[in-house]
């Protein structure tokens, strides 16, 4: 048995206000350089643009999300700050959901390593270490604040660049940057964190590390959508990074599979994705997917209907195949013997119900 060595973030910083501290922060990493603020557009016309700290030499690139990153798009942003100096920056510091934040980090590994992002897709390819770089979610459920991976969409496949390299340097937990998030968009990616949950302690992957995280992260899920007190916005930041921190040393399963799929083919974002698809897992998660609808009522979130009934053939095919190149996360659902569980067939029958 291999043992994984498991890199995880080197600062944390938590606490409400405690993004005032950025430029000081900053300070420390500032080596004759400029820093690169990579931020999410919805903040473009928002008070909170003035409260980032860029100094005069500093490139601010306001991040577009409406489409999950593309490696494509990580090779432009990459390329704009090239143009913008001679000189690579001290740093990069990305400010929103998981999108946002895993350009920033693709955007560190991309400035240091040749070639386009699509070349390192898959895990352990990155040759150099990043530039340093900072996380900072405005959105929480992902735990891209805390994993070793990006999600990008290439020309062939939705696979992250994994690697020790990617995890953030530092992130900054301050649960009152997502106090403006709509209560849908709030629902979908805090479920994300609530499935991750599932996933990993439904799994046979599971150990004492991963229980620890994703037994604690369950509960604040429960706390944040079916009993919302003044602190829920505390809690589901933390449910988030040890939800995370549950399936960096576990894995995730079914849903994520499948929600993959989704996403290539539908170009579902990952939190609705998942929500549509473990509404339909009952027989592999029953107690998950029961809580899980009394939390959607609880929020009056709905969920879109019959978005593959009338797909073609060869979509629907595309989408099997992206799920079903995800062999860890079926064995960590349904055992070694998965394949002989999860047939072509059987998972076109639960994509046909969505
Ligand atoms: P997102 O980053 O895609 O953002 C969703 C929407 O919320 C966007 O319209 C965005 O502009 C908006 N938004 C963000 N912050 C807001 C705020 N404070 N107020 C109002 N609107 C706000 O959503 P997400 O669910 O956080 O992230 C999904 C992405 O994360 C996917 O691309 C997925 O692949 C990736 N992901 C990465 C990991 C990882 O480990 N790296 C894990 C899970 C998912
Ligand atoms: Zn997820």
């Amino acid at each position: 048995m291999k043992f994984r060595n498991f890199k995880v973030v080197s600062q944390v910083i938590f606490g409400r206000g405690c993004f005032n501290q950025l430029d000081e922060m900053l300070s420390h990493q500032r080596k004759n350089g400029f820093m690169v603020f990579l931020v999410d557009d919805v903040f473009m016309n928002h008070a909170f643009r003035h409260r980032i700290p860029r100094h005069s030499e500093d490139m601010l690139l306001w991040v577009n999300v409406t489409d999950e990153p593309k490696t494509r798009y990580v090779d432009n942003l990459v390329r704009q700050v090239k143009d913008f100096s001679a000189r690579l920056p001290d740093g990069v510091i990305g400010i929103g959901g998981g999108s946002t934040m895993d350009l920033a980090k693709a955007v560190s590994l991309m400035l240091t390593n040749t070639g386009s992002a699509t070349d390192y897709q898959g895990w352990d390819l990155i040759q150099n270490p990043a530039i340093y770089h900072i996380g900072i979610p405005t959105l929480s459920g992902t735990g891209a604040e805390v994993s070793r991976t990006t999600v990008l969409t290439g020309p062939e496949k939705k696979l992250g660049i994994n690697s020790d390299y990617t995890v953030f340097d530092q992130i900054v937990l301050d649960p009152e940057l997502i106090a403006g998030v709509p209560t849908d968009q709030r629902f979908y990616t805090g479920m994300d964190c609530y499935i991750h949950c599932v996933e990993s302690l439904c799994g046979t992957y599971l150990n004492t590390f991963s229980q620890s995280y994703g037994e604690k992260a369950m509960a604040l899920c429960q706390d944040v959508f079916l009993s919302p007190g003044t602190d829920s916005d505390d809690k589901l930041m933390i449910a988030s990074y040890f939800g995370g921190m549950s399936i960096a040393y576990s894995q995730v399963g079914v849903c994520h599979a499948l929600s993959y799929g989704l996403s290539f083919v539908l170009g579902l974002h990952h939190g609705i994705g998942n929500c549509v698809a473990f509404d339909y897992l009952e027989e592999f998660y029953p107690d998950g997917v029961m809580e899980f609808r009394r939390m959607m009522a609880k929020q009056g979130v709905s969920l879109p209907r019959n978005l593959v009934s009338g797909m073609e053939n060869h979509s629907m095919e595309k989408m099997i195949d992206v799920a079903l190149v995800l062999e860890p996360l079926w064995e960590n659902a349904l055992g070694k013997d998965w394949k002989t569980v999860m047939t072509r067939e059987r998972i076109r029958q639960l994509y046909l119900r969505m």
